[in-house]
């Protein structure tokens, strides 16, 4: 997901400059045309792409890892925050020993302690 934005922001750069300096030589009606078209193709399309592609990339360990049901894992970054490492389909990091549930709305301190 890093690498994504990453890149968003690089084109982000690119293109901002490049349609700061045509403002000057074509005209306003064209220019927002043209600025529209260029933010759409060059920094919007490619972010969607690149998205799916990273979503559809870790299909498997979203849905069917035990890591995905997990609430020290980040979706977002395929990361397992406790451990600091990214879990595959075949490789837990923490083997299932540090598995907590995700939606768990009372910790377990608060059981033991009544
Ligand atoms: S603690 Fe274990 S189960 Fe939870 S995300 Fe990390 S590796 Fe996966």
């Amino acid at each position: 997901m890093g690498e994504i934005i990453f890149w968003t922001i690089i084109r982000v750069a690119i293109v901002i400059p490049v349609l700061w300096i045509l403002e000057g030589y074509i005209s306003q009606q064209l220019w927002w045309l043209v600025s529209t078209l260029s933010i759409y193709v060059v920094i919007v399309h490619p972010a969607v792409i690149h998205y799916r592609l990273f979503k559809s990339k870790n299909k498997d360990v979203l849905e069917s890892t035990l890591c995905a049901t997990c609430k020290n894992f980040d979706e977002s970054a395929i990361l397992c925050l406790l451990h600091d490492k990214h879990p595959t389909k075949i490789y837990l990091p923490c083997e299932g020993f540090d598995w907590e549930p995700k939606s768990s709305s009372v910790d377990s301190e608060d059981i033991y302690s009544g």
